[in-house]
């Protein structure tokens, strides 16, 4: 007869079979850095230990008031949008993308979802091939392609020349990629880029459109930095040059700093190919995610019609990021930092290769270990290289100005409001160019920030 306490106990004894097993390509993942070390500055802080944080980075101006506005008329609206996103979304985005960077889409060649995030990982899902990834280069997109099972091939790019990406590095990397079974079909970039604020000039834009022309590269451009240039070079988009086989990606985190309300585009090419690249992404967002917070559309609607007062906000908004990069920058490079200077978003890139010797009489020979020094020892939080790809011993950190703009301690969020009101309204009658980085704004928590990096480089030697 069936013993039912025998039965179990046979199952329980099967090896393999105890229950929250892991599958085993997800057992060596952990939390992304950037939103790892923003938790471990949220529970310090808690816990009454003051810290620099230069970790994460993100825009925190206040919503501007007709964002704000938009939203609460449409709050109500509780229905599933559809998958791709609400018609006057994909449609205000497509103009934008037009009368901002001079790109020809339609409204049915944009696709919304909760942030350009997402959309990077599906891409990758939905696209044949293997990934030609620049190193450094953003946290997400080397585990995006191995969670779609593609092999990641790191493109070098160097410092001395700000991270350039030129066809002769791009031509050796394939060749050697293929000479190893790779099949590299895809290219990210990034310009302005995480995590050095490097910007392509023109030309060079141009030369990587073409080259992944020639040889039918698909080309993912990554312009969520694009309106936060600081003036001295001009964003230009890829897909200026490579229309038929760029996809350009964008959200509001960033310039409208709205990161949490998750709202992020992609915009494909015209064309058959695409149009089945369109209905496979459609297809993963319906399985996945369904649709964008449909009153956070609405809002984006607004966000993306570009009226003068919206624009202005923008532009303040990337000013000050300018003014804070340039401000930290200075610091580094008096400092005798190794730090190539950026040219838009809210990050730095130094290398403290200079102090190996000194470092290493500290126990620091890795990035990840100078990151967990600077912690420990200097309440400083930052992201190491390694987060970006590059190798341990490699001493850079990524440094985000971003959260420095008001004190993190004893601050209600109606005076935290207030002072970055201010700021922006003092930055709106900057004269043009990037002349702002001679004017002056109050900022206590950068300049503690630069007083701590002062300090610590000066304690090397
Ligand atoms: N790309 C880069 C380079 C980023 O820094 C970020 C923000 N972390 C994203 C994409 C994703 O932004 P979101 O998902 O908020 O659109
Ligand atoms: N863009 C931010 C950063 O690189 C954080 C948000 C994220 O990684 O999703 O710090």
């Amino acid at each position: 007869m069936h013993n039912p306490q025998q039965h179990h106990s046979l199952i329980a004894q099967t090896p393999g079979h105890t229950p929250l097993a892991l599958a085993s390509s997800l057992q060596e993942m952990a939390s992304s850095p950037t939103l790892a070390i923003n938790e471990v500055v949220a529970a310090r802080r808690a816990a009454g230990r003051k810290t620099i944080h230069l970790g994460f980075g993100e825009a925190s101006f206040p919503l501007h008031p007709l964002l704000n506005e938009a939203m609460a008329r449409a709050a109500k609206h509780t229905g599933y949008a559809p998958v791709a996103g609400i018609p006057s979304l994909r449609k205000a985005i497509a103009a934008y993308l037009e009368r901002t960077r001079g790109l020809a889409f339609t409204p049915d060649q944009i696709i919304v979802a909760p942030g350009s995030k997402p959309l990077l990982y599906t891409l990758l899902q939905a696209l044949e091939g293997d990934l030609l990834l620049p190193v450094p280069s953003w946290v997400s997109y080397a585990p995006h392609a191995r969670l779609a099972g593609r092999r990641v091939i790191p493109v070098e790019t160097g410092a001395s020349d700000h991270h350039r990406l030129t066809p002769q590095t791009l031509s050796e990397t394939l060749a050697r990629a293929r000479f190893e079974g790779a099949n590299p079909r895809i290219l990210i970039v990034n310009t302005p880029g995480n995590p050095t604020g490097s910007m392509f000039s023109g030309e060079d834009t141009q030369a990587i459109a073409h080259w992944s022309r020639e040889r039918g590269i698909t080309l993912i451009s990554d312009e969520i930095y694009a309106e936060l240039a600081h003036g001295w070079r001009a964003h230009v988009s890829p897909a200026q040059f490579y229309p038929e086989g760029c996809i350009v990606t964008g959200g509001l985190s960033k310039a409208f700093s709205a990161g949490g309300w998750r709202l992020g585009y992609a915009a494909l090419p015209g064309g058959t190919a695409s149009k089945q690249l369109m209905a496979s992404l459609r297809a993963l967002a319906s399985e996945i995610w369904s649709s964008a917070t449909t009153p956070v559309q609405e809002a984006a609607v607004v966000a993306y019609s570009s009226t003068a007062e919206l624009t202005s906000y923008v532009k303040a908004s990337a000013r000050i990021h300018a003014y804070a990069v340039s401000r930290l920058y200075e610091t580094l490079a008096e400092a005798g930092a190794l730090c190539p200077r950026p040219a838009g978003g809210f990050y730095l890139y130094p290398d403290f290769a200079p102090w190996r010797d000194a470092l290493l009489e500290r126990g620091v020979t890795t990035s990840e270990q100078l990151a967990h020094y600077l912690l420990d020892h200097w309440d400083i939080a930052a992201l190491p290289g390694t987060a970006f790809g590059e190798p341990p011993q490699a001493l850079r950190l990524r440094l985000a100005t971003s959260m420095l703009y008001t004190l993190a301690e004893a601050e209600t969020e109606n005076e935290r409001e207030e002072v970055l009101w201010a700021m922006l309204a003092q930055a709106e009658k900057w004269p043009e160019g990037d002349a702002h980085n001679e004017m002056a704004i109050e900022m206590p928590a950068l300049e503690q920030a630069r007083t701590s990096l002062r300090a610590f480089i000066a304690s090397l030697g």
